[in-house]
This record gives structure tokens, C-alpha cells and sequence, in this order.
């Protein structure tokens, strides 16, 4: 007999962070790899908020915090969302977490029994599904293919829902395709979100702030008559580089929220103190940063599509936001390897493409679609560069 629960059993280990772990096991037996599989930027933290830390410490704010986060976070989000998305939430209506992850996390065990079923688009962020079985619901996974830019259709849609349903996700721009939706194409899906009044909507808008050219963001709650059956959730890690910090949060009907903050007081209770002081600061400080850092991104997504779209057998749509690329390497598949192993799925790729070459991305199939990879760019041109020789050189080589 196991010792492990049934709901575990269900589930698997993030794919994404098995990559980086493989790459930190093949730098340490020596081989020369270049990881390109990492969702978080390589940019360090902005002074003025490790500085906000720092400060914190020496105050002596390193004690317990209200469960589900300190007044002054709460008020620093609410002004967030009113500068940002001209969203008006009272305090009451603030949840924060130690990560846009454990937000996301406790929405599903506080609101889904056994059974319940939650619309998730694929390609999905790979926590999505996981996380929904280990709280007992059923993911019900929508392929979106790349004639439709990986987006949902209000067709798809209509056809997903059933009496079922509680939740439909929402990410954009999109981990892992980069696509983001237009104020349109949410308010076509928030049409028919509008007739199924039991269904709530989880707007992941965690890559808000990493953007391109003249896409403009949009969050379902903003345009929408959905905001009372919305949880609005984002946090810092992407937008001020503190994946380490830990500070995720959302916004959402008061019930919901304070359920969320149920969950929380009986798991983790409140985030890092100090984290929080540095959220503080990261939010209602100088907010430079954001349009430095996605010129640099935006640089790098240049070149990365313009390389992989060079490549014969590789096709890649261009990105709107986050820091990813989902290229398709269907044009590759019946090949054979330098090795004489013939290569039928995008795992066979990636797996290939990490022996032969030292290059780690991620299989589409991780992400819910099969035949694509998503490569991560959040790293220097130097390695990009170096990268994308490699994969041009290892497509080549393929016959
Ligand atoms: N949502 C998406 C789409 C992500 O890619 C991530 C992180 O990779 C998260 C949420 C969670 O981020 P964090 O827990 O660092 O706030």
C-alpha cells in the first residue's frame, strides 16, 4: 500500500522546472549547455526595491502579517489597479500570496468539489491542469491551434461549457506562446461568458507589463460585465524580476477572496514580510524599469523569430508579449538525428536537440499541444546567438 494520496497521483512534477534541473545536472557533470527553458527574467531586481527590503529588516518588519497581506500592500494594489486597468476594488476585495502560483492554487481548493470542471485553453502554463486535479477538479483542455494564434474562439468556447463548468482560465500575453488577446476578441469570449452566469474567470495577467509594439493590454474584468465573477490575478515576479521574492496577488468578489484567504491561514499564512515591503515599493515606486527591461526583451524576440523562421522545417508566430516563443517543428518530424534516430514528436526533438547540441527548450506536448517547442529568450544575446546557431546548425543536420 502507498503512503501517497490519490489526488497526488494525479498529478505530475512541472515539466519546465525538470528542465532546469536537467540542465543544472548536465553543467555539473561538464557538458556546455545553454538553458532556454527558464520562465523568469535574467534581469536583476531594481535597486530602490532590494533597497525597500533592506529597510524593512532594520525596522524590525519581520514579524507575522495579516494572513492574506499587509494594509499597505493591499492599498499599493488597489491604486494598482485603478492606475493600471481603471479597475475600482476596495481592500476587502485584495488577496496576496507568496506567488501569482499559491493565489492561483488556493482559488481552485477553496472553490472546487469533486467533479467540477475548469477550461483551460492549450497551449496552458503547465501548473494550470495540475493544479485543478489536485484539488479535485477536471480540467477540460481546449486545443487551440496555431491558425488561431493559440487563442480561444467564442466557438470553442460555447461548445467547452457544460453544467458542469466553474472556472474558465485566461492568460495574456500567453506563457508558453507569447499571443495576447485583443480588447475584441475578450469581449467576443465575455459574450458568451455572460449567458452562463455560474462560471468564474481567472484572468492570469501575470505578463501584463512584459509587452511589444503596439499591442495594448486588456483584462476581461476592465471590459467586461464580468468583474463580480472575475478573479483578476497578477503579481510581481515578471513585471520587477522578484521571481525569488515570492509576492503574487488578485482581486476578486469578496466571498472568493476571503476564501482564498482561508485557505492560506490554515497552509502558509501570510507571505515574507520583507517581500512584501519590497512589493510596496515595487509598486508605487519609480516604474522606469517596465519600459527598459521589454526594450531589451523586444530586441531579443526580434532576433529569436527572425532566426527560427530562417530555418527550414521550423515555423514561429510573433510574440506580442511575456518572454516566449511556441514555434512549430512539425516540418521536422520523420527526420533522423546525427545518432540515426528518427524523430516522431516534439519530445524526441527537444530531447535531441539537449543531447546532440546542449540546447534545453521544452516540448509543446508539456504545455498541451504537440508538434511545437517553447523556447524562453529571458536571457542574453550573447546566448541567444549562440543558441540559435546551435539549432540552426542541429536542423540542418537532420535527414
Ligand atoms: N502564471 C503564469 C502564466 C506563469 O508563467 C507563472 C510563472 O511562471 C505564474 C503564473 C506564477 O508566477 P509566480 O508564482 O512567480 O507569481
Amino acid at each position: 500500500m502507498s503512503i501517497i494520496s490519490d489526488s497526488l497521483k494525479r498529478v505530475k512534477p512541472s515539466p519546465t522546472i525538470s528542465v532546469t534541473q536537467k540542465v543544472r545536472e548536465l553543467r555539473a557533470a561538464g557538458k556546455d549547455v545553454i538553458g532556454l527553458g527558464a520562465g523568469e527574467p535574467d534581469f536583476d531586481t531594481p535597486l530602490n526595491i532590494k533597497n525597500a527590503a533592506i529597510r524593512a529588516i532594520k525596522k524590525g518588519d519581520t514579524k507575522y502579517t495579516a494572513v492574506d497581506g499587509t494594509p499597505a500592500l493591499k492599498k499599493a494594489i488597489v491604486n494598482k489597479f485603478k492606475r493600471e486597468n481603471k479597475l475600482n476594488y476596495s481592500i476587502d476585495q485584495i488577496t496576496v500570496g507568496s506567488g501569482g502560483k499559491q493565489v492561483i492554487y488556493n482559488a481552485f481548493m477553496a472553490t472546487l468539489n469533486k467533479g467540477d470542471e475548469v477550461i483551460i485553453p492549450a497551449p496552458f502554463w503547465v501548473s494550470y491542469p495540475d493544479m485543478v486535479l489536485l484539488s479535485g477538479g477536471k480540467p477540460k483542455i481546449i486545443k487551440c491551434t496555431q491558425k488561431e494564434n493559440f487563442k480561444l474562439t467564442p466557438t470553442k468556447l460555447r461548445k467547452a461549457i457544460t453544467k458542469k463548468t466553474k472556472w474558465l482560465i485566461l492568460n495574456s500575453p500567453s506563457n508558453p506562446t507569447g499571443l495576447g488577446y485583443t480588447k475584441k476578441e475578450i469581449q467576443d469570449l465575455a459574450q458568451v461568458l455572460i449567458r452562463n452566469k455560474k462560471i468564474f474567470i481567472l484572468s492570469d495577467d501575470i505578463y501584463e507589463h512584459v509587452k511589444y509594439d503596439n499591442f495594448n493590454f486588456f483584462t476581461i474584468a476592465q471590459i467586461s460585465k464580468l468583474k463580480n465573477r472575475t478573479l483578476t490575478m497578477n503579481g510581481v515576479s515578471k513585471s520587477y524580476a522578484m521571481t525569488g521574492w515570492r509576492i503574487g496577488y488578485a482581486a476578486g468578489p469578496k466571498d472568493l477572496i476571503k476564501a482564498i484567504g482561508k485557505i492560506q491561514s490554515q497552509s502558509t499564512s501570510n507571505p515574507s514580510s520583507i517581500s512584501q515591503a519590497a512589493a510596496v515599493e515595487a509598486l508605487n515606486g519609480p516604474q522606469g524599469f517596465i519600459k527598459m527591461r521589454s526594450k531589451a526583451f523586444k530586441e531579443r524576440r526580434d532576433f529569436v523569430v527572425k532566426s527560427l523562421n530562417a530555418i527550414d522545417g521550423i515555423e514561429c508566430l510573433n510574440p506580442d508579449g511575456a518572454f516566449y516563443v511556441f514555434p512549430s517543428c512539425k516540418g521536422l518530424m520523420g527526420k533522423k538525428d546525427s545518432n540515426g534516430k528518427e524523430l516522431k514528436t516534439d519530445t524526441d526533438f527537444v530531447r535531441s536537440l539537449l543531447e546532440t547540441s546542449g540546447i534545453a527548450v521544452v516540448q509543446g506536448s508539456a504545455f498541451g499541444l504537440e508538434g511545437f517547442f517553447r523556447i524562453s529568450y529571458a536571457t542574453s544575446m550573447k546566448n541567444l546567438k549562440k543558441a540559435l546557431d546551435k539549432i540552426s546548425i542541429f536542423c540542418k543536420g537532420l535527414n
